[in-house]
């Protein structure tokens, strides 16, 4: 198969190849698989894939993996494995990740978290019960009971409380899946284990699938011989068995499961579909995430299949899942009179509450924890952050060693080294990415010792000359040696796609602040990339993170003692911000497989219906806002008398004329107080008065610089004109499309451009009223992108004509 971007993974070439020239198009699977009479044969879907087209490579996310067409197919074609190769394919190629996966696949990382995952192997443990995820969640009184029977079996029995990661096996998140199921099969083999005793079937396809030095075995089997002849009362109506699809071809589970159904007292009523030929429960390949009516399809075929039975399972997944629609009993729950299993959050705790009780009841002369590459919980460290600040005040706060951290004092240490301080500090954030030292705590001493501003500058410098000097160590001491290990086509491949568009791994890298900086930069190092690209990218990409981090570091000493600065709040609003930046650049390479959002037809009472719960949302807010106002009156009472006090002395020089005084009144005010004021002139030009000179732009100028000043006052009259549009849009946006219905067009008719042309003219006319420019704005429902084009440029027309004129 073609494709403009590279090769295609040889395995799915070859799948591919022998799907096309397998398959005869006969129909018996299509007959089957709702996924196929909705996509035709596999022969049609393997000739029309295109692995670069985005919207192709969603379509093997739809197919359920089950296997159904292969146990039907008289040539012997095996679809589903080419279509486990697509979703990889899809993987490689940055179109395989979806939102609606990240449920399950955080579910998979919680499995194989440290706090979950326990190994306890006893004195000479050669076997070990692997329970899997489902089972302790939803059961876990009987995985007790189980392993307690199988002890009986195998006296020096170990367990293991782990995911085997078939999730992202199922993804086609080939590399995590072999990372974290090949370190497992490592340890345990390294271990001394030679048996596994599995509950889930799914643990058990991936055990015997990619562990094949292991002996794999289901608890069914084993429990058949242990297990007593009747462990409940014998029962009249029959009930009927569901395999799960992923073991459709291991006879001797299906084998046991029935012996033990049989063993507790029921009749077995077969379904149609059974044993090879048994249908997908619905949750197979996450198939709901992204296709929920095909999921839902299969389970309604078990629903018609059972006939009213009772259904009895041996998948725990399968019967969470079955169990929305049918009445499901696992197995075990038959053989252990197990009360009603658990959902939904209490899951996690019956599996944490589960581990403490297996440290406790295994005798393990080893045991470990998992650690994962990137796992746990995002909130954990924002939250250990927070306690450690909340912790660090505390201290401070009741230690009284608030008077050392003043950043005078501070700065005063680094004075003995005069004006070469900077130089110091740059020249120690060079040599410590290459030392492997943390750059965290130099980027906080600098931010509290050269300030937001010029701790931005010095860090950003430091930290480029440091990564490029680890880069370069990397590169001259061990990028030869790397190359002689790693050979072969897909290594050339990507060495050489690095050497090409590296910039944008590094950029990509550069900008998530998640990435470990000081690694990182000798692993570029080991990579084709040229310098040159390397470092611009380093200081381009690294800047907004380090704008974010300084501003926020900044604040840090005024907050250890209590104080909370503008500088927190911005660092915070720039963290995240900037943490924003991977949901950005995933939203954007995801776009084009979207489905462009139908448009809602434009309504006049749907409209007024959204104006009056705007309205009361507003009325709500503010009615709080005043509540709060009079409650803590004492409190605000300075800050209003001097806000109060600005906005006179401000109305007073604009209305009266005195520039001279308004430069003074503004020349010693800081940037953030500057920028306040700009938009308090800017707002008072547009509502208190209208039509009066602008003096505001001479003023600016004078006290800040022409450049300065003229950004403060532009950026303001955006607001402004901003806030104004959307005035505009609220009182007046719903006569353009009347006007346009009542002449017989769409009512979402784009604005002509002598509409957008006025709006321009009207901000480049001194001293005119922006608030009637906002207003036009949005009574003609001008797009955000073409008003903001014209405003800018009529603002700039504005101010130059205003400074002419002073
Ligand atoms: S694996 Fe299952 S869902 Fe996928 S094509 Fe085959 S029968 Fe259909
Ligand atoms: S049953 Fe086999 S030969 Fe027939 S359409 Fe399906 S895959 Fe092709």
């Amino acid at each position: 198969m073609q494709s403009e971007t590279g090769t295609l993974r040889p395995q799915l070439a070859a799948l591919l190849a022998d799907e096309i020239s397998g398959c005869t198009g006969c129909g018996v699977c299509v007959g089957e698989c709702g996924f196929l009479k909705l996509y035709g044969s596999p022969r049609d879907i393997a000739r029309s894939y295109d692995p670069d087209d985005p919207k192709k490579n969603v379509v093997c996310f739809e197919c359920s993996l089950c296997g159904l067409c292969s146990a039907v197919c008289p040539s012997g074609v095996k679809p589903q494995a080419l279509f486990l190769e697509m979703r990889r394919e899809a993987i490689d190629r940055g179109f395989g990740s979806f939102r609606e996966h990240k449920g399950l696949l955080g579910y998979e990382r919680t499995g194989t978290s440290r706090r979950f995952s326990w190994y306890g192997l006893p004195e000479g443990c050669t076997t070990i019960f692997f329970p899997g995820c489902a089972l302790p969640g939803t059961r876990p009184s009987v995985t007790v009971a189980v392993y307690e029977r199988l002890k009986e079996a195998f006296p020096d029995l170990g367990l293991v409380l782990d995911c085997c990661t078939k999730p992202s096996h199922d993804l086609g998140r080939e590399q995590y899946f072999s990372q974290m199921f090949g370190e497992m099969v490592a340890w345990l083999e390294s271990h001394g284990i030679q048996r596994v005793l599995v509950a889930c079937p799914n643990c058990y396809k991936v055990f015997t699938e990619y562990a094949p030095q292991f002996q794999t075995e289901t608890v069914y089997e084993r429990l058949a011989g242990i297990m007593p002849e009747t462990t409940a009362e014998a029962t009249s109506s029959p009930v009927a068995i569901h395999d799960p699809c992923v073991i459709r071809f291991a006879s001797a589970p299906q084998e046991a499961a029935r012996g033990l159904v049989s063993r507790s007292g029921r009749v077995i009523a077969e379904m149609s579909h059974t044993r090879t030929r048994t249908l997908c429960c619905g949750e197979g390949g996450t198939v709901g995430a992204l296709a929920p009516d095909l999921a839902d399809a299969w389970g309604e075929l078990r629903v018609g299949e059972a006939a009213g039975r009772q259904v009895v399972t041996y998948c725990a997944g399968c019967a969470n899942h079955l169990g929305k629609r049918l009445k499901v009993s696992h197995v075990l729950d038959l053989l252990f009179n197990a009360s009603k299993p658990s959902s939904g959050p209490i899951t996690y705790v019956n599996r944490l509450r589960l581990k403490s009780r297996f440290k406790r009841i295994v005798p393990a002369v080893i045991s470990r924890e998992r650690t994962v590459p990137g796992g746990g919980s995002g909130m954990l460290r924002p939250l250990l952050f927070l306690g450690v600040m909340i912790a660090a005040i505390v201290l401070v706060r009741a230690s009284g060693a608030g008077q050392y951290l003043e950043p005078e004092r501070l700065r005063a240490l680094f004075s003995g080294f005069g004006i070469v301080a900077p130089l110091v500090y740059i020249a120690i954030y060079t040599v410590a990415p290459a030392l492997m030292l943390p750059g965290l705590p130099l980027s906080m001493a600098g931010a509290t010792v050269f300030g937001p501003v010029w701790g931005v500058v010095y860090t950003i410098i430091g930290a480029t000359l440091g990564a490029c000097a680890a880069f370069l160590i990397a590169r001259y001491a061990a990028r030869n040696w790397v190359e002689r290990q790693l050979v072969g086509s897909r290594w050339n491949k990507l060495d050489s796609e690095t050497a090409q568009n590296g910039w944008k791994a590094v950029a990509f890298t550069r900008l998530i602040p998640l990435f470990p900086f000081n690694l990182l930069n000798f692993a570029f190092g080991l990579t084709k990339i040229s310098f040159p690209q390397y470092a611009v990218a380093t200081f381009i990409f690294m800047l907004p993170g380090t704008i974010a981090f300084i501003t926020f570091s900044s604040s840090l000493l005024g907050l250890l003692k209590g104080k909370v600065s503008w500088e927190f709040f911005v660092g915070i609003a720039l963290i995240v911000a900037v943490s924003l930046i991977p949901r950005l650049v995933k939203w954007y390479r995801n776009r084009e497989r979207r489905e462009p959002r139908p448009e809602v037809p434009w309504s006049l009472r749907r409209s007024l219906q959204l104006k009056a719960i705007a309205a009361a949302a507003l009325a709500v807010t503010a009615a709080a806002c005043y509540g709060v106002v009079l409650k803590y009156f004492w409190a605000l009472n300075a800050y209003l008398y001097t806000l109060e006090f600005n906005l006179l002395f401000v109305a007073h020089r604009l209305r009266d004329g005195d520039l001279a005084g308004f430069v003074e009144y503004l020349k010693p005010m800081s940037s953030a107080r500057a920028a306040g004021i700009a938009l308090v002139c800017q707002a008072m030009h547009t509502f208190a008065f209208p039509f009066s000179p602008l003096r505001t732009t001479a003023a600016f100028a004078a006290a800040f610089g022409t450049p300065t000043g003229l950004a403060y006052v532009g950026c303001a009259g955006l607001v402004v004109t901003g806030l104004s549009a959307l005035l505009g849009r609220f009182c007046l946006g719903d006569l353009a499309p009347l006007h346009y219905r009542h002449r017989g067009l769409a009512p979402r008719t784009p604005p002509p451009a002598w509409a957008v042309w006025c709006a321009g003219a009207m901000a480049a006319i001194p001293g005119f009223p922006l608030l009637l420019c906002g207003l036009w704005i949005g009574g003609f429902r001008i797009q955000p992108g073409r008003s903001v084009a014209a405003i800018t440029a009529g603002l700039v027309v504005r101010m130059l004509l205003s400074l002419a004129a002073y």
